[in-house]
């Protein structure tokens, strides 16, 4: 396999394309917008140059990296030639329905399309296509230069050799792929996002401030973030957002969000994008601060 195209040039389409074009496939980047195709390739050469100061990487390699990778806006002349397109595009189930019926015209009839969706049912997306035996979760995390799991989910059609073909891929990729089935939250944030939940909860009820229990997990549980500065990372919205589909898809109230989770995105509050969450977040400062609303 050679040829790949990634939907998407936001956090994770980027360093998707990143670590393809690294291996030495060639990468067709697409995206609806242009400034996020240029913005794309600009946090791709900042994250090569971090690992050539880390001296895992040549100017040489940088640049045969960033030669690998080229942008479109026309999903049908980005997809012309893939093997494989890994579909990073914004987590909307209408969005992405429609990007997977275009791909299933476009894309070349052997074509895997892989989707890096954290919560949408890939039989669901596969259903709209007439490959649904190759339409596969491949899900990776953030950073993706950086982290080394891929979430392989098979769909309920998904083939035996698709899915031995993305554990392959993602091997090639110096990743580790660790294959799941498709229900809702498949195994990472079906076990995270309750955590998550239930970190708010604690506070909700003023069992403890942040800062106390991000502390009790992180030196109790040996947790590299507390969860409620992971939240932030992650985006409150998300939580939020993936919550609904494990409470939807399960039928069960354990999985209902924290009354203050919901307030919190209401208010526009949803964490590191929008600079106030359970902490305050500054380009220019690593320092954890509590935001105001829960300082003692
Ligand atoms: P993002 O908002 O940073 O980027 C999404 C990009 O998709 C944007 O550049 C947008 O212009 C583009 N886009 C929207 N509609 C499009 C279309 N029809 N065709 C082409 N491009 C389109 O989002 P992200 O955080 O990179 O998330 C992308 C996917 O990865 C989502 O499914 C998300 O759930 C999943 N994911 C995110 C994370 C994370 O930590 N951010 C981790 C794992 C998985």
């Amino acid at each position: 396999m050679q040829n790949i195209a990634v939907i998407g040039s936001g956090t994770m389409g980027n360093g998707i394309a990143h670590v393809f074009a690294q291996k030495g496939f060639q990468v067709s980047l697409i995206d609806i917008s242009e400034s996020a195709l240029a913005r794309g390739i600009q946090n791709i050469t900042v994250n090569l140059e971090r690992q050539i100061k880390k001296g895992l990487l040549t100017e040489s390699d940088k640049n045969e990296t960033l030669q690998r990778v080229k942008t479109f806006t026309s999903v049908a002349d980005g997809v012309a030639n893939a093997e494989l397109v890994v579909e990073a595009a914004s987590e909307n189930i209408e969005v992405k329905l429609e990007i997977f019926r275009q791909l299933d015209k476009l894309a070349p009839s052997g074509a895997i399309l892989a989707t890096n969706t954290s919560s949408i049912s890939i039989t669901k997306i596969g259903s709209v296509t007439q490959r649904p035996e190759q339409v596969i979760g491949m899900h990776f995390m953030n950073p993706v230069p950086v982290m080394k799991l891929v979430e392989v989910i098979r769909g309920y059609s998904t083939s035996n050799e698709v899915t031995a073909s993305i554990m392959d891929i993602s091997r090639g990729l110096d990743k580790v792929p660790v294959e799941v089935n498709d229900y809702p939250g498949f195994v990472s944030n079906r076990i995270l996002m309750p955590m998550l939940n239930e970190a708010i909860e604690t506070l909700f009820e003023g069992v403890a401030g942040v800062e106390e229990i991000d502390t009790v997990m992180k030196l109790g549980m040996a947790h590299p973030m507390g969860p409620l500065q992971l939240a932030d990372f992650i985006g409150l919205d998300v939580c939020l957002a993936i919550l609904r589909v494990l409470q939807e898809g399960f039928g069960n109230p354990k999985y209902a969000p924290c009354p203050l989770l919901v307030n919190m995105v209401q208010a526009g509050h949803l964490g590191s994008k929008t600079g106030k969450g359970f902490y305050l977040w500054s380009k220019d400062s690593k320092e954890l601060v509590v935001a105001d609303r829960f300082r003692k």
